[in-house]
């Protein structure tokens, strides 16, 4: 096919044991999942009604490693989720079914500039400055289901240059994978490629150039970059 521009590269992100890689179509992001981080982020945690954001497909950034420090904030901060990987979608999928939509799961940063998410509250504008900018969604490698099975109350962590910031479990979170799934469906068609990124527990904070951030969640390995 010959195209105007240059066809964009599909990102990929590699799977634990094998040599075949998964094409990411969509990145969701849910918001406030974790009691404790709404309460640090001011919110009530009592069951809001889920919400979701995006970030654009092509700032995954696979295995994680060298991230450059964004522009136009002061105030960088981390954020480790659980992120989950579809293999299959569509529409209005019930809770029932929606385990069996998934093809693996992996450890994510959902890099946020502070800073600019809290000018868009203050103002009712989009997040997109906030949490779609380059280099913003670090994943670790994908472990298929057939390996890791549905994990649900692993610990999930984080540390800064060697020192603990979040410390949590998956049972922490407020909605499960089958119920974010089943929410997010009413909105859109989901398909395969899709990743969704789950939340964080409390102890989010800023992060600078030179940190080294490491992140896990028990049974999906660790994640590691370094902001330049
Ligand atoms: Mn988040």
């Amino acid at each position: 096919m010959e195209t105007v521009v240059p066809i964009p590269a599909l990102p990929t992100v590699p799977v634990h044991g094998a040599s075949a890689v998964f094409p990411v179509r969509r990145i969701y992001c849910i918001g406030r999942n974790y009691a404790d981080h709404a309460r640090e982020m001011g919110a009530d945690p009592n069951r809001e009604t889920p919400f979701f954001f995006g970030k654009p497909q092509d700032v995954v950034v696979p295995q994680g490693g060298k991230v450059a420090y964004p522009p136009a904030t002061s105030n960088l901060h981390h954020e480790v989720e659980l992120v989950v990987a579809l293999a299959r979608g569509g529409r209005d999928i019930p809770e029932a079914d929606a385990l069996a939509c998934i093809y693996g799961y992996a450890v994510g940063l959902d890099l946020t500039r502070r800073d600019l998410q809290a000018k868009a509250k203050d103002k009712g504008q989009p997040w997109d400055t906030a949490k779609g900018f380059d280099q913003s969604a670090p994943l670790s490698p994908i472990t298929p289901v057939a390996a890791c099975g549905h994990p649900d109350s692993g610990a999930i962590w984080l540390s800064v240059n060697g020192a603990e910031r979040q410390r949590g479990s998956l049972s922490q979170m407020i909605w499960s994978v089958p119920e974010i799934i089943a929410h997010i469906s009413k909105f859109v068609a989901l398909a395969p490629g899709d990743l969704i990124f789950t939340g964080t527990p409390a102890g989010v904070g800023p992060i600078v150039a030179g940190d080294r951030v490491r992140c896990g969640i028990d049974g999906l390995g660790e994640l590691e970059i370094l902001l330049v």
